[in-house]
């Protein structure tokens, strides 16, 4: 047992003591003497537990895919509104299904921040940082029990009942409730998502203990989007524990667009981390993959109108309802484009976009549209005479239940996102062969596809070469 453990336990006998006498909260303050918060200016929480990949699941309706939360630390600033969240993940389940980066080995860091008005992420092993959304790290920093109480007395918000709401503009909205013991023990909030518009959050804080003069939760249970995000024991807490510092460099968030011609008449759309694909039909173009969000998606729609301003897109093909490769398709609903989908996202994209999107309104919000969807089972064809595109479903593919693939027969060409990622030279069969990808191949075979070129929608153009190295083909 080490000594912090210990110094903690003789803390924990001290605080059963302290929750004894409730007394119902009749203002803020009550529930901020509660809390010790006024001595909590720098609090570091350390535990472990689960963590559940956002908009990644097999299919829509089902929970966040879950991996193993092997250490978490979370270092609040109150003073500075700074927080710093950096914790490990190991992919737990043996059959990965679902998106987040599976399949992947050994451990995964994730570590982001803010300070103030700004916002980093940190990328591994390199060590560097790039600018992200506010909104998080905020909702997250002002979420917590003592940010919460906080908030409010700078706010000079009033009790209601046995709840208090704190609002930031843009960011998010927050609703604590109280307990009997003046304890927030859930707290309700949203925040702009790309799919989801104002996400709804549930924060359940359990386990309340005493960390000197703060009382401070030991349990946290975490929903957002309807299913579990985040479930974890705190084993370690530091009142006073040093600030926040953000990184020497933060890179800005600049979004790359590229359009380079693969074939005549089809058009890889890269740069960044999700690319697209546009093929040229007779009289207009088909948009493969609207990723990430308005930013990203109205840029390559301004992009591929400069480039090919004769004719208009007006189809957009979804892969998959992946956060990350769906968060465009409102931009396309806006720009008046039909979106094409498996029929399985269909019903998940029309309640979704059933949602309000106050925080941050986007395009479609700010248009007044209503998206169109077109969808597919196992496979569409289009096709004006002279060019056929056709769109198949990876069957049985484990990241997702209606992976949709693009394939040109006559340029031999296969776009895909996710079953394959080309990034490095892949010059050697790796000793554990990824799932998704030999599904994918078993699926080529299957639908007997002559596929010569491999457009991905991560990774760079390759031939058909790699992906056979990859899945330890040689024929
Ligand atoms: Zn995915």
């Amino acid at each position: 047992m080490s000594t912090m453990t210990r110094m903690c336990t003789v803390m924990l006998a001290a605080g059963a003591l302290l929750l004894s006498p409730p007394l119902a909260a009749q203002t803020i303050e009550d529930i901020a003497k509660a809390l010790g918060a006024a001595q909590v200016e720098t609090i570091e929480i350390t535990g472990s537990g689960f963590f559940f990949a956002l908009g990644q699941n097999v299919r829509p309706g089902v929970a966040w895919p879950r991996a193993n939360l092997t250490r978490y630390t979370r270092i609040v600033d109150y003073n500075k509104g700074g927080i710093s969240i950096d914790f490990t993940i190991t992919q737990g389940e043996n059959l990965p299904r679902g998106g987040g980066g599976r399949p992947f080995m050994g451990f995964q860091r994730r570590d982001s921040g803010g300070l103030s008005d700004q916002a980093w992420i940190m990328a591994y092993p390199a060590g560097t940082a790039t600018q992200t959304g506010v909104a998080q790290a905020q909702h997250d920093l002002w979420t917590t029990p003592h940010g919460l109480v906080r908030a409010a007395l700078a706010d000079k918000a009033a009790m209601d009942g046995r709840t208090f709401t704190v609002t930031r503009a843009g960011r998010f909205k927050a609703r604590a409730h109280v307990n009997a013991h003046n304890l927030i023990d859930k707290v309700e909030s949203w925040l702009p998502n790309p799919v989801l518009g104002d996400m709804a959050l549930v924060t359940e804080y359990g386990d309340y203990k005493a960390f000197g003069a703060a009382m401070v939760p030991t349990r946290i249970a975490q929903s957002a989007g309807g299913f579990p995000v985040l479930a974890m024991g705190i084993t370690d807490v530091k009142v006073y524990a040093g600030g926040v510092t953000p990184p020497a460099a933060i890179q800005p968030a600049a979004i790359n667009v590229q359009i380079d011609q693969a074939a005549p008449g089809v058009w890889f759309v890269h740069g960044g981390t999700h690319h697209s694909v546009v093929v040229e039909m007779k009289d207009h173009l088909i948009l493969f993959e609207a990723p990430l969000g308005d930013a990203r998606t109205n840029a390559v729609i301004d992009t591929v109108k400069r480039s090919l301003p004769a004719k208009p897109i007006r189809y957009a093909v979804n892969t998959h309802h992946h956060f990350d490769h769906s968060g465009g398709v409102r931009a396309v609903a806006a720009a008046g484009i039909t979106i094409v989908t498996h029929a399985i996202h269909k019903p998940f994209f029309e309640a979704a976009y059933q949602n309000p999107h106050t925080f941050a309104p986007d395009a479609l919000a700010r248009s007044g549209k209503k998206a169109t969807f077109m969808t597919l089972t196992d496979k569409r064809v289009f096709s004006d005479g002279a060019r056929t595109f056709e769109l198949h479903r990876l069957k049985d593919n484990l990241h997702n239940e209606g992976l949709i693939v693009g394939y040109l027969p006559k340029e031999k060409i296969l776009m895909v996102a996710d079953a394959f990622s080309p990034r490095a030279p892949i010059v050697k069969t790796p000793e554990q062969l990824n799932p998704f990808t030999t599904n994918l191949w078993d699926q080529i075979v299957a639908l007997k596809l002559k596929v010569k070129t491999v457009l991905p929608i991560h990774g760079r153009m390759v031939k058909v070469e790699e992906l056979k190295i990859e899945v330890g083909r040689t024929q």
